[in-house]
């Protein structure tokens, strides 16, 4: 039962954005920036954000030298140019709008494990980065030498660095943008759950555990749900995609490098953090249990990773486990993520694989900029 001032005041605004992952955020960001007196909505279902952008590894990649080569097998040039564009200029973007303090960024550097069966890989390297340097001004790939005082498995016969690469804290990215929309005064409520919208009139039905059924009214929607978005938006080509994240106990040695590291063509990704070792990934060994949204770890998975870090990373350690967590991306038949107008009143901006941390806030702006001109 809602009060006079209830309806009056909370219900109906010139913006409802569904979601407030790195791209709910980013988009309410934008087009408040563009549309100052604009009533801004957020409806996000967890008490904090609860998708990916909180669960995630927090690299700042754009394209290890094995995935840019498996990406041209699918793609034309144009498209894998283009696709490392974005995600390249993401990060900049990033960095510029809330420095890299405050995003604890690290231009670290990204780094590829190379076996035995990628050494061809190596072979490509130059080619690749003549592709890359109209993007880069200089060569983006390089063999790193006296690799082995790293201290990785033999079976690691060769290691590529990124020089463009980095990290960062996700906390500390979803803080800022949570931070800077409620600057901007847009209104952010958590623990409300959408479970309909109805696209041409912009009704937005969500459920909270206080008040029941609630029914918002936008004269826009934006839905940014990502991997949760099949349930309030039919016929999308999305297919979710589990990751798994674990942290190890503080290591009672050094750790003989630093930067984001990927293994196993790219399937697996470690980095320190807190002179901890953070290890995740390893869907490739079970794609058909990972496409789910439920957050669950799969034994199989975790005994692949704890067997990477004993066996690959560390050889000969062994390494004890603080944390371990899932997270739920969103994939389809192209890498690209969906941005388009899906109603009279309502847009969507989805399928964000696993590089939302790069391309995020970009998502975002082309979502506000569909959003202003698209209606
Ligand atoms: C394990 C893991 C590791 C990753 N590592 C990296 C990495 O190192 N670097 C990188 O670039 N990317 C990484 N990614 C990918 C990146 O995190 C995502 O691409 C990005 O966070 C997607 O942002 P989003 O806002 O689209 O989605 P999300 O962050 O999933 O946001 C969607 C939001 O919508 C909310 N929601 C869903 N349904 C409803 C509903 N019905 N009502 C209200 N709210 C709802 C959710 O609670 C959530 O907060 C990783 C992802 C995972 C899962």
């Amino acid at each position: 039962m809602l009060s006079y001032w209830e309806k009056k005041h909370f219900l109906n605004y010139d913006l409802i954005v569904v979601g407030a992952g790195f791209v709910g955020l980013s988009t309410a960001i934008h087009y408040k920036r563009k549309n100052k007196k604009a009533k801004v909505l957020i409806l996000e279902r967890g008490a904090f954000p609860t998708g990916a952008s909180t669960k995630n590894a927090g690299f700042a990649c754009f394209g290890s030298l094995t995935e840019i080569l498996d990406d041209l097998w699918h793609m034309t040039q144009d498209e894998v140019l283009q696709l490392v564009d974005r995600r390249a200029k993401g990060l900049n973007q990033i960095k510029k709008e809330f420095g890299k303090w405050t995003l604890d960024f690290k231009d670290s550097g990204g780094f590829e494990l190379i076996q035995e069966d990628q050494l061809k890989a190596l072979d490509q390297l130059q080619g690749i980065n003549k592709m890359l340097r109209p993007l880069f001004k200089k060569p983006v790939f390089s063999i790193i030498k006296n690799y082995r005082k790293m201290g990785f498995a033999d079976s690691v016969k060769a290691i590529v660095k990124n020089q463009f690469e980095g990290e960062l804290d996700s906390g500390r990215y979803l803080n800022a943008l949570w931070t800077h929309a409620g600057e901007l005064g847009i209104k952010i409520l958590t623990g409300s759950t959408v479970e309909k919208i109805d696209t041409d009139s912009g009704e937005v039905r969500a459920t909270d555990q206080q008040l029941g059924y609630l029914e918002f009214v936008g004269k826009k929607v934006a839905v940014c749900t990502n991997a949760f978005s099949r349930k309030l938006v039919k016929d999308l080509d999305l297919i979710p995609g589990r990751g798994l994240v674990m942290v190890s106990e503080p290591l009672d040695f050094q750790i003989p490098w630093k930067g984001s590291f990927h293994f196993d063509k790219g399937y697996v990704y470690f980095r320190k953090i807190d002179g901890r070792l953070l290890l995740g990934g390893g869907r490739n060994q079970d794609f058909e249990g990972e496409k789910s949204e439920e957050n669950q770890i799969n034994p199989t998975i975790e005994r692949y990773l704890h067997r990477i870090a004993e066996e690959v990373i560390f050889p000969g350690k062994k390494i004890k486990w603080e944390d371990s967590w899932t997270g739920i991306m969103a994939f389809g038949q192209k890498k690209s993520p969906i941005i388009q107008k899906i109603g009279e009143r309502t847009v969507v901006a989805v399928r964000l694989g696993g590089m939302g941390v790069a391309i995020g806030w970009q998502v975002g702006k082309e979502l506000s900029d569909l959003l202003r001109k698209g209606f």
